[in-house]
């Protein structure tokens, strides 16, 4: 005979890791989809509303309560307090609130009417949002306010498991301040969407999601707590990209940080679009558009704020010294052939003199041939 709880009495390693697919997909999906063929005969729980954890608690051991909390929370969608309610804030709340999540919002200026159009809850005070006990708190702060705020933050009214995400661009600077102000208690998880308002503006599908799982602690509630929160991303079909904040660093310094300059550079000489664009025009045209509706702010910390942009601003200088070289060189060849010719034309004489002739190429060693009847004093 099956008992009342057939899925919780058969709580096993390989069980948890259908019934955690099986919820992921309950989360996208209305109907329920089949169970896997070695899970057929197993019937699945249905909670009625009022459900109370009460009423079992003398039929069945105890710690059938606790994995009965535990599949509520595998099925729970999270309650999220974003704080720094502006551009990117706002953009990552339209996709969590359509996924069902519950988001509060608090930020220096007043976004509530944003916050009311888009079904975020708006709070003035930071107080007020951390009395509400959000799983999670995302900062989508400025890279330069982040500590300013963090370090505002009453982090004695929040849960003490809460867990703590990051935004930022930079990633060694963000998981060192979030280590050093948070007390133990708390998780965190650094993240970089590589993508924002204009570039996601349609979907995320195929956009990168870096994440480093800094501080999660080793009960099944937090891991999937963590789980549940990197699944909103996953849901939208983005590039789950785990790595060290270091890592990331390195990378975005070489990808991002020169993209943005090169997108600035560009907007600086206000290009215009012309009856014949090119396909690659067309790129540029889009990279000014990109990366000139972030704020100046979100660049500057994109500089200041890791340690390998600089590096990658002195290469961007080199080079463009360098082909500006090679082009003024072969400019001043052909110059000089053209020079010559015209003096030689002049004089009567069409041989380069004998001695240029001779000269062997650059840095191979050997010494200039010395011209006929002189000597070298
Ligand atoms: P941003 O200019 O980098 O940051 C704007 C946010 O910072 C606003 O919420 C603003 O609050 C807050 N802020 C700025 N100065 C503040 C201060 N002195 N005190 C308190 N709050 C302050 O622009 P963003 O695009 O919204 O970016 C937010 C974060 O997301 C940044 O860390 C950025 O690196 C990251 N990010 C952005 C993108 C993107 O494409 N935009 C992509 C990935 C990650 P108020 O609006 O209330 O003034």
């Amino acid at each position: 005979m099956h008992s009342i709880f057939p899925m919780i009495s058969r709580f096993s390693d390989h069980h948890n890791i259908h019934l955690r697919r099986y919820n992921r997909h309950c989360l996208s999906h209305p109907l329920p989809p089949p169970l896997p063929p070695h899970h057929q005969s197993t019937k699945i729980l249905h909670l009625p509303h009022n459900f109370g954890i009460s009423a079992i608690e003398a039929a069945q051991p105890l710690d059938y309560k606790s994995k009965i909390f535990e599949r509520i929370t595998i099925y729970k969608t999270l309650k999220i307090g974003i704080v720094g309610f502006g551009n990117f804030g706002q953009f990552l709340a339209k996709t969590l609130v359509r996924q069902g999540h519950t988001i509060l919002a608090h930020s220096r200026s007043d976004y509530s009417a944003i916050a009311a159009e888009l079904g975020v809850s708006f709070y003035f005070n930071a107080d007020d949002l951390c009395e509400e006990h959000p799983d999670v708190i995302i900062l989508c702060t400025s890279v330069l306010s982040t500590e300013k705020v963090l370090r505002s933050l009453p982090l004695q009214r929040l849960k003490r498991s809460t867990l703590f995400v990051d935004v930022l661009s930079v990633k060694e600077f963000a998981k060192d301040l979030l280590m050093q102000i948070l007390p133990l208690d708390f998780d965190i998880l650094c993240t970089h969407p590589m993508f924002g308002p204009e570039s996601g503006k349609d979907s995320w599908k195929g956009l990168p999601f870096m994440y480093d799982k800094v501080r999660i602690g080793h009960d099944e509630s937090r891991v999937l707590r963590c789980e549940n929160f990197l699944d909103a991303f996953v849901k939208e079909g983005c590039l789950m990209k785990e790595m060290t904040c270091v890592d990331h660093d390195q990378h975005a310094a070489e990808s991002q940080f020169i993209t943005h300059t090169i997108g600035r550079i560009l907007e600086k000489l206000d290009l215009d679009s012309t009856p014949i664009n090119t396909k690659g025009y067309e790129s540029l045209l889009d990279l000014v558009q990109n990366t000139s509706s972030d704020s100046f702010e979100l660049y500057y910390g994109l500089f200041m704020y890791n340690k390998n942009a600089m590096q990658q601003l002195e290469r961007l200088d080199l080079a463009f010294e360098s082909l500006k070289k090679e082009l003024f060189g072969q400019l001043h060849e052909v110059l000089r052939k053209q020079l010559f010719r015209t003096r030689e034309r002049h004089l009567g004489v069409l041989q380069e003199p004998r001695a240029l002739l001779k000269l062997p190429p650059n840095g191979n060693g050997h010494a200039l041939p010395q011209r006929s009847g002189s000597s070298i004093s």
